[in-house]
């Protein structure tokens, strides 16, 4: 016997519940076993630089508040805890619209995740498949 399944109130249904109390299965990853990434050679992310996909990243377009109003660069920075700085943690009211033009993007090897390839996350993929 089939069973229709309306997706718009079964997803409206999962994610009021999780407004109420957390629920872990609906959060992402946190904590992952570091073993997994040692048999991926260092060099593989950095060999795949596509300059092209540098005009792309959402860095460059977008900035990612926290809940508490902290700047980031974007939600990678955030969960690495790069909030923009000037002496002190920087929030969205300590900041003007021209300190986001030409601003320099706080980068680290975690970038080279977004270069990659043909890019990855909201505004790295700029290449068609
Ligand atoms: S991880 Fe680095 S390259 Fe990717 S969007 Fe953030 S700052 Fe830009």
């Amino acid at each position: 016997m089939e069973v229709a399944l309306n997706i718009e109130s079964a997803v409206t249904s999962r994610y009021s519940e999780a407004a109420q109390a957390r629920e872990a299965d609906l959060c992402c990853a946190v904590a992952y076993d570091p073993q997994y990434f040692d048999v991926i050679p260092a060099e593989i992310l950095v060999n795949s630089f596509n300059l092209a996909s540098v005009a792309g990243l959402m860095c460059r377009s977008t900035l990612n508040i926290g809940w508490r109003g902290e700047v980031y660069d974007c939600d990678f920075n955030q969960m690495l805890n790069l909030q923009w700085r000037n002496g002190k943690p920087l929030f969205l009211w300590d900041t003007k619209p021209e300190d986001v033009q030409n601003r320099p993007i706080l980068t680290g090897d975690h970038c080279f995740g977004c270069t990659a390839g043909a890019g990855s996350s909201c505004g790295g993929a700029i290449l068609p498949a």
